[in-house]
């Protein structure tokens, strides 16, 4: 636990106080004095002065914001002065196992991208490789970014399928089955000798998009994940909501159809039977032969092909049915639209925002905006890294020293 958590006991108020402007930067990136005051529901003159030690210790910086606007993204007149963590604050590291490929990414806590790879495999099938590739991937992009182990803060990892917090295991055999009863965190933390906090892939996409993308400032958010699998992350008050178990937000398994096709999942008629790309690229097989890819469907619906449109356009009717009836549930502000169906733009959000209007209750359909992500397939690892950045870690001991000098 970060001694910041215990104010009472050991550190003074001033110092506790000095912690949390430390973390309200490290989740936010960039934040100007009067946001970190309303934030900490600290004075402006403290926050000023809080600052100025952590200016003096060279942790905090100033950066110009861009275009008059502050971080929030409200109108300043002239271009706000912005605050940030020094790149040497510290670093935290980012692990995306999807289901064909693994990507690590390090920034540091002023939110810069310093170093990213991927690489190919089958994880949903070995789950042990996939986790030696990643130890190995981890040392590259740590000794790539210049960034020294004991600088990192801890490493947000990313699983493709439902992950229970409390059992720390992937909930479900049919759709991971190499990953069954393994302690993740654990087995990944050994790996790499740094601290591991996991969660499922469409949850950071959320964190993701909500940190670094197209959701940044929006507090009741939904993803939604359209591509092979079709996930889905809520976010109420600005934070990933997991439900009980940890299967909050899985549309894809929404039911359509109850007579429909088995899904991976053993129920039948899923969302994911009829708008995943497999059954989209299914009902193009007689007009397309079988080796359409689903980037060559997006490419051919975007470039006016009549066949791929109407699929990738049925698929976001069919999807905005189920967000219908999620918008009813949970009312809210944004659903962000990613995946590798996500590419088409138009020809799939506008059917999708159609089938909104039509199902869901005016009042709810009125205050959603659809929009598309902004992160395309970095969106989890992003996420992975916001999961640190925003989470409840312990700062290091490193970080504290230099705080309290
Ligand atoms: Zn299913």
């Amino acid at each position: 636990m970060a001694r910041g958590e215990k104010p009472g006991a050991l550190v003074s108020l001033r110092e506790h106080n000095r912690l949390r402007v430390i973390s309200t930067l490290r989740s936010r990136g960039a934040v100007s004095r009067a946001a970190i005051a309303r934030e900490t529901g600290l004075s402006r003159t403290t926050v000023s002065s809080l600052v100025g030690d952590l200016q003096a210790a060279g942790l905090v910086v100033e950066v110009e914001g861009a275009d008059g606007r502050d971080a929030d993204g409200r109108r300043a007149g002239r271009p706000a002065t912005l605050l940030r963590l020094d790149g040497s604050a510290g670093a935290v590291l980012g692990l995306d196992f999807d289901k064909r490929d693994i990507r690590v990414a390090v920034c540091d806590l002023s939110h810069q991208v310093l170093a990213e790879a991927k690489r190919d495999l089958d994880v949903s099938a070995a789950a042990t490789e996939a986790m030696d590739l990643a130890a190995e991937m981890t040392e590259e992009v740590l000794e790539e970014s210049g960034v020294p182990r004991d600088a990192v803060l801890g490493v947000g990892m990313g699983v493709p399928g439902p992950f229970d917090q409390s059992a720390g295991t992937v909930g479900s055999a049919t759709i991971l089955p190499g990953w069954v009863d393994i302690d993740v965190s654990e087995a990944m933390s050994s790996r790499i000798g740094l601290p591991v906090s996991v969660d499922n892939d469409a949850n950071l996409a959320a964190l993701g998009e909500l940190t670094f993308g197209a959701a940044v400032g929006a507090q009741e958010v939904f993803y939604i994940k359209l591509g092979e699998g079709i996930g889905g992350g809520l976010i109420v008050g600005g934070r990933i909501h997991h439900g009980a178990r940890g299967t909050a937000g899985e549309i894809g398994h929404v039911a359509v159809e109850s007579t429909g096709p088995v899904c991976r999942c053993g129920n039948r008629g899923c969302l994911e039977t009829f708008a995943g790309t497999r059954a989209l690229l299914d009902s193009l097989e007689r007009s397309h032969g079988p080796d359409l890819t689903t980037v060559d469907m997006v490419r051919l619906a975007v470039e006016g092909d009549p066949g791929c449109r109407r699929v990738i356009a049925d698929a976001g009717h069919i999807a905005g049915r189920a967000l219908a009836d999620l918008c009813n549930g949970f009312n809210p502000e944004l659903i962000v639209v990613g995946g590798s169906l996500s590419a088409a733009g138009d020809v799939l959000l506008d059917p999708v925002r159609e089938a909104i209007e039509r199902h869901a209750i005016g009042s709810a359909s009125a205050a959603v905006r659809v929009v598309p992500g902004v992160l395309g397939a970095r969106a989890q690892v992003l996420g992975a890294l916001a999961l640190v950045l925003t989470g409840d870690v312990a700062l290091p001991d490193l970080l504290l020293a230099r705080a309290e000098a």
